[in-house]
């Protein structure tokens, strides 16, 4: 059996400094936004390029706290339109909701499924803000969506859950924009044992403003300064992070290793490879192909011990949640949605197991 993710491999290459840093924490015992939590966001601050960095509870709450942050700074109001790309995890599109924004769906590109500044610029009446989300770990096209975002005063956000590391001319991902969220979802390319998420920006105002709504609208215990919630990065997690965060550059060459080998050697007309252009701006969190007939793929893949995930089965506006939502018209996500499949990708496959994974595709 080829795992599509095998978390125990990838989380048991560190058990030494886990158990090391697990003793040091439970010796110190200061569990919530100890040190690890301040180390973290130093180094991810480093390893990003911006100038703040503020953990969070997990990756929604970095989301709906930088819209939130926003909204308390002015620079947001309630209603306020917000660009989401139609093609993305539910969480994107729920953070708009939560800070009681209108989410405004656009279509994806359907080479690179990510946001393209030509279709922003189609709805961009009335908007204030764009979340562009690097899907997959490929960057979304950034330089002109900055651009767009400049020329018409918006605010630009990076949902980065599936991005660290990936970089462009620009920079790195969570750089890339006024304001960016992180996962660390056990899953992510930098992910946790448990829980966890970030904020990066270099706005000093919207930092604060997120220090404060974090913890309770709180720096200093029992004085509470606005209303707050309770989204703080667990410090036990942090202390993962910082130990895992080392070793995310070449987790991500490693990824890109495998795709390339997958782009290179899968040769069968019924199988879609993913666009990619060779450049550090993918860190492949998925490898995603599309297929004309993806239950009978399955079959296939199953049959032979091949383990795949489909990201994502339903469209966001398909979702019982978003009946509000389900009379919007985006064939390209739909059918976007009926033909993808992701095949097994991570630092800790082996050789053999690519090799098997090649073979097994051409065989289809
Ligand atoms: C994982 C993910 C999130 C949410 O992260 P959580 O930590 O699970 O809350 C948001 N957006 C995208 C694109 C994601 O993949």
């Amino acid at each position: 059996m080829i795992k599509f993710l095998d978390l125990y491999k990838i989380n048991q290459r560190f058990n030494d400094e886990f158990n090391a840093t697990f003793n040091e924490s439970l010796e110190q015992s200061h569990f919530i936004l100890g040190n690890n939590v301040t180390d973290f966001e130093k180094e991810f601050t480093n390893y990003c390029g911006t100038k703040y960095c503020i953990g969070t509870g997990n990756g929604l709450d970095a989301l709906t706290l930088i819209l939130k942050g926003y909204i308390h700074l002015g620079k947001l109001k309630k209603g306020d339109k917000v660009i989401v790309p139609a093609n993305t995890f539910i969480a994107t599109i729920l953070s708009v909701l939560h800070a009681d924004l209108e989410p405004v769906f656009v279509e994806p590109n359907s080479r690179t499924y990510n946001l393209s500044a030509e279709d922003v610029e189609l709805n961009i009446e009335g908007v204030k803000a764009i979340i562009m989300v690097h899907l997959y770990g490929q960057l979304a096209d950034v330089e002109k969506l900055k651009f767009l975002a400049e020329k018409h005063k918006l605010l630009l956000i990076e949902d980065a859950a599936q991005a660290h590391g990936a970089e462009c001319g620009l920079g790195k991902a969570g750089a890339l924009s006024d304001a960016a969220a992180f996962s660390f979802y056990p899953s992510k390319n930098l992910g946790a044992l448990g829980d966890g998420g970030c904020v990066t920006t270099n706005d000093s105002g919207l930092s604060s403003a997120i220090i404060l709504l974090r913890n309770y609208g709180s720096t200093e215990k029992y004085k509470n300064e606005i209303i707050g919630y309770n989204s703080r990065l667990d410090d036990m997690q942090a202390a993962f992070l910082k130990i895992k965060l080392r070793h995310l550059d070449v987790d991500n060459e490693r990824r890109r290793a495998i795709a390339n080998t997958y782009l290179e050697n899968v040769k069968n007309k019924k199988i879609t490879l993913p666009y990619y252009d060779g450049s550090k701006n993918h860190v492949f969190y998925a490898f995603v192909v599309e297929v004309d007939n993806r239950e009978d793929f399955i079959q296939f893949l199953d049959h032979n011990n091949i383990q795949w995930l489909i990201h994502y089965p339903v469209a966001p506006h398909k979702q019982k949640a978003f009946s509000v939502f389900s009379h919007l018209k985006l064939p390209l996500t739909e059918k976007i949605q009926k033909r993808v499949i992701s095949l097994p990708i991570s630092p800790v496959m082996t050789n053999n197991e690519i090799r098997t994974v090649v073979n097994v595709l051409n065989a289809y």
